[in-house]
């Protein structure tokens, strides 16, 4: 079973990747972290990654694509995978459904976590972080006892660069110039399943496990695994 997670910065699809991975004994893999990791134990991948990183461009498809395939190879995530940060653009979604048919498999939804630019901006500029500790406090629904000081570690709370307004704006514009093709490429396909993230955050999970559940249930009637 395999699940992609996509939207815009600010819609939560990291927390909710990692509920749904933990309810349903799923892997939660981000390409980012997973990135970030194969850099720091200069694993192949991580030193071929780097080399791009370093010259500042991005880490192209195939490496990305060669990255997937040793996850499907790996029996640990046999279980599913609930996949965060890949495929982003149309070549990247056709490079991974070419790799998965190899592999006699195919996505089996993507769920797409939809968020307004204006709500967006709204919910990241309200989250700081401790630039000691790296905890991450919401100035609404978390806030801490003490204006811009860290609760567990006394340091300075900063808004981070990557929730910075002009960030924020930036990403939305790559998301609907690069990603929204790719979501009407799924959307084609029929694996589209758009999720509104209005709302409390257990609201939102309510309406991915309903998704999830209709999904497995068809998947069992049609007696694939
Ligand atoms: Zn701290």
């Amino acid at each position: 079973m395999l699940i992609l997670l996509v939207g815009p910065p600010g819609a939560g699809k990291g927390t909710h990747g990692k509920r749904i991975a933990a309810k349903r004994g799923w892997s939660h893999v981000s390409s980012g972290e997973l990135l970030r990791d194969a850099v720091e134990r200069r694993t192949p991948l991580g030193l071929e990654a780097m080399e791009y990183m370093r010259a500042g461009s991005l880490v192209p498809d195939d490496i990305m694509l060669r990255w997937i395939e040793e996850l499907l190879d790996d029996p640990k995530h046999r279980h599913g995978i609930v996949l965060d940060g890949f495929p982003r653009t149309v070549p990247q979604a056709e490079g991974l459904d070419a790799l998965l048919e190899r592999y006699g498999q195919e996505v089996a939804c993507m769920l797409f976590f939809d968020i307004s630019e204006e709500a967006a901006v709204g919910r990241l500029a309200a989250r700081v972080s401790c630039t000691g500790c790296g905890t991450v406090y919401n100035l609404i629904s978390r806030p801490p006892s003490t204006a811009e000081v860290c609760d567990r570690c006394g340091g300075k709370l900063e808004i981070r660069e990557d929730d910075a307004t002009e960030t924020i704006r930036a990403r939305f514009e790559e998301f609907r110039r690069l990603t929204e093709p790719m979501i009407e490429y799924y959307q084609a396909k029929g694996k589209l399943a758009r999720v509104s993230t209005d709302g409390a955050i257990d609201d939102v999970g309510r309406r991915v496990t309903e998704v999830l559940d209709e999904l497995c249930r068809c998947r069992d009637a049609e007696g694939t695994a």
